[in-house]
């Protein structure tokens, strides 16, 4: 590995990860932590065909799926400890917490304190007043007449409508991760870069694709007779392991009644996982998507682990059912009576992930590797759900109209295989961010205590996202970028003196930031993925009303004509008819039917089939590279023209410099090639 490439920053940063817990670590497994989060309120679902144990108020990790709009919640009770351990724990943290209660930002001079406001936070209140303390920002626990900086929202973007400032979530974002919208967003991904997109696993979408999913494995088991898949069926809508099962035959899918009105994602079964004492194990780590546009992401240096309660076995018709040998979710594994509450984060059902690596380490695993791995997966996942974010983004936040910016911290849940691989499971859009759980003091009487796993990574998470999304700090660099001369640390990990008086460092009693940037950082490496995401630029462009996520026929033709794709093997009959056929079908898997018009996927596959017609003979993201890099050259000449003609002067412009787009290969520069195209992905809105 070379000196200071990318590969080893980031094994660098595992390793630092890992040392980190090094000296405490005792790696052995005998008690466990866990948080949980708000059950939300949602439909009555099919029971798994596991024995799922009745809840009480114990949820899991993650995964608040919520419905649209929940009563506002009240801050919580301050937790009760239970156990003298925990109490004592409780106390500990107390005193530091009260620390610097209320104070302003110390040395700030004129400098006012950051604003937020947590009135709508529900069940990420605990944390993030422990991160507000900790940063000495001021707190609105109800809300505030005036704008506040920073709008803390325990659910969606449409909490409450805030007109400026920034706040915590993206329109779309709990749209766009649920398991059928995500798994579109990949397989799209898939089908151009199958090998760089296989960390995914295969997956069909119900009721729609159930003949294919038939007729797919039908054809491998015929190639292949020794392959003896298990595959998993996950309803769209479900959390926390809800209405999950496992099948070893596709006509095992229940179809009777409820798929029709309850649709499912049914995918190949990870049947090799990494087990540690025996034990299945997932991963949730926290990653911050700081903005879309310009592309920021950041993962958090530590996550947790959720373990299963039953050594695993793979599965087999016996124990197809055994719902706490192959689920890892927390709010089942609690129920098991083996779920081991821990004192410790290297110890337990719930432990750091770092405590993790740090037991591989001592093994002699590569761990540098699978981190890296980990970013990469991290990174190829966002890339393929910004495409259609940066849709619902224009159409919430429309140009030229006030709204604030958007940040989002995202949960993503990972499975080592045994080979150290990892798989993506699911993304969260609302990671349970809860610091107790329920703790059972007698049958049936619950008590929430702290959970010191939880708090530890979690509070972490809050505190350096608000760090990161500073307003005083984004003000800072602004006027450092307007007076270059004057000394400015510029890093963002370091931390900053917002006064420019070195003594007055307001973050200099915080620990080290613990998110680390990954893209723009690692951006050269996949950047040249990101051809979806230049085909929703083009599709934002033509969608003409302001609002609208769907493309009328009007301007799906004048995206023909612009671009210069008719030609006499398509006359726009022809385009008129592709429009038809690609939209209705669509149309018709639509789980939102209201707007009527072509979505971005449908869109996409339009593109997919112009691309093919146009460059017959080269691989699929080739195909699409090169009538992507066409359309961004007559939409950049047509723009030059309009200016030029506005200016009532000649085009300057030269000729293009390349007039076969098909010698070109996407994968050599993924920002558009042809002068005056980079425009075009900022010419309708600004984004973040
Ligand atoms: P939910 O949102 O209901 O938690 P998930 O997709 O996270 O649904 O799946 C629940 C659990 O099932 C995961 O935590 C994991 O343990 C297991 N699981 C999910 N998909 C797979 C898979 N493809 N292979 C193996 N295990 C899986």
């Amino acid at each position: 590995m070379q000196r200071g490439s990318p590969e080893r920053e980031l094994a660098v940063a595992a390793a630092a990860a890992a040392a980190e817990e090094e000296e405490e670590q005792q790696l052995s497994v005998d008690a466990g932590a866990a948080g949980e989060p708000e059950r939300p309120a949602r439909e009555e679902q099919p029971k798994a065909a596991f024995p799922v144990p009745a809840r009480p108020r114990a949820a899991e990790e993650g995964d608040v799926h919520v419905a649209r709009r929940l009563p506002p919640a009240l801050p919580l009770a301050p937790p009760r400890p239970a156990a003298r351990a925990l109490c004592q724990l409780a106390k500990g943290r107390g005193r530091s917490r009260s620390r610097g209660r209320g104070r302003y930002r110390r040395g700030s001079g004129s400098l006012r304190p950051v604003t937020v406001d947590s009135s709508k936070a529900r069940t990420s209140l605990d944390a993030l007043k422990i991160s507000l303390r900790q940063l000495r920002w001021k707190e609105f626990p109800f809300g505030r007449r005036l704008p506040c900086d920073i709008y803390w929202h325990g659910v969606s973007f449409r909490d409450s409508d805030i007109l400026s400032g920034q706040v915590n979530k993206f329109p779309g974002m709990t749209e766009m991760v649920r398991k059928i919208t995500l798994s579109r967003a990949l397989r799209i991904m898939q089908n151009l870069f199958p090998d760089e997109y296989n960390f995914y696993p295969r997956s069909w979408i119900l009721p729609e694709e159930f003949q294919l999913f038939v007729t797919e494995v039908r054809m491998v088991k015929d190639g292949d007779p020794t392959w003896k898949p298990t595959f998993i069926v996950k309803p769209d809508s479900g959390c926390q392991g809800d209405g999950i099962y496992l099948i070893k035959d596709p006509n095992d899918i229940r179809m009777t009644g409820t798929l029709q009105n309850r649709p499912a994602v049914v995918q190949e079964y990870i049947c090799k996982p990494l087990l540690i004492d025996k034990l299945k194990f997932d991963i949730r780590l926290y990653v911050l998507l700081k903005s879309l546009d310009p592309l920021e992401i950041y993962i958090a240096k530590d996550g947790l682990s959720r373990f299963c309660t039953e050594p695993y076995h793979e599965p087999n018709p016996q124990n197809l059912h055994h719902v706490f040998m192959h689920l890892t979710n927390y709010s089942l594994n609690i129920h098991s009576g083996k779920f081991v509450h821990s004192d410790s984060a290297s110890t337990g059902s719930k432990r750091t992930f770092s405590s993790i690596l740090c037991r591989l380490s001592s093994k002699g695993v590569d761990i540098k590797k699978v981190w890296s791995d980990i970013i990469s997966l991290v990174i190829k996942t966002v890339i393929a759900l910004t495409p259609e974010l940066k849709v619902f983004y224009q159409s919430d936040i429309p140009t030229g109209r006030p709204g604030p910016t958007c940040f989002q911290i995202l949960g993503f849940d990972i499975l080592l295989m045994k080979n150290l691989k990892p798989m993506l499971l699911e993304v969260n859009a609302n990671p349970s961010m809860r610091i107790e759980h329920e703790y059972e003091l007698s049958p049936g009487v619950f008590e929430n205590i702290p959970s010191l796993v939880d708090e530890e990574v979690k509070v972490a998470v809050i505190r350096d996202t608000l760090r990161l999304m500073n307003p005083l700090k984004k003000k800072k660099k602004e006027m450092q970028s307007q007076h270059p001369g004057k000394p400015f640390a510029g890093k963002e990990d370091r931390d900053c003196d917002l006064t420019g008086d070195p003594d007055s460092n307001p973050e200099a009693h915080l620990p080290s930031i613990c998110l680390k940037q990954v893209f723009p950082k690692y951006a050269k490496q996949f950047n040249y993925l990101r051809l979806v995401d230049r085909m929703a630029n083009l599709f934002i462009r033509f969608l003409g009303i302001k609002g609208t996520m769907k493309l009328g026929p009007t301007g799906f033709r004048t995206f023909i004509r612009n671009c210069k794709l008719s030609s006499s093997s398509l006359s726009m009959a022809a385009v008129d008819i592709l429009y038809i056929d690609i939209t209705r079908r669509w149309n018709s898997m639509a789980l939102d039917q209201r707007d009527s018009g072509m979505c971005l996927q449908a869109f996409v596959e339009a593109f997919f089939f112009l691309a093919q017609r146009k460059f017959k003979l080269l691989p699929l993201h080739e195909q699409v590279a090169s009538l992507i890099d066409l359309c961004e050259y007559h939409l950049s000449l047509l723009d030059e023209k309009r200016l030029v003609c506005g200016r009532g002067r000649r085009p300057q412009s030269s000729p293009p410099q390349e007039t076969n787009p098909t010698t070109q290969s996407a994968a050599d520069s993924p920002a558009p090639r042809i002068i005056g195209a980079n425009k075009l992905s900022h010419s309708r809105h600004a984004l973040s």
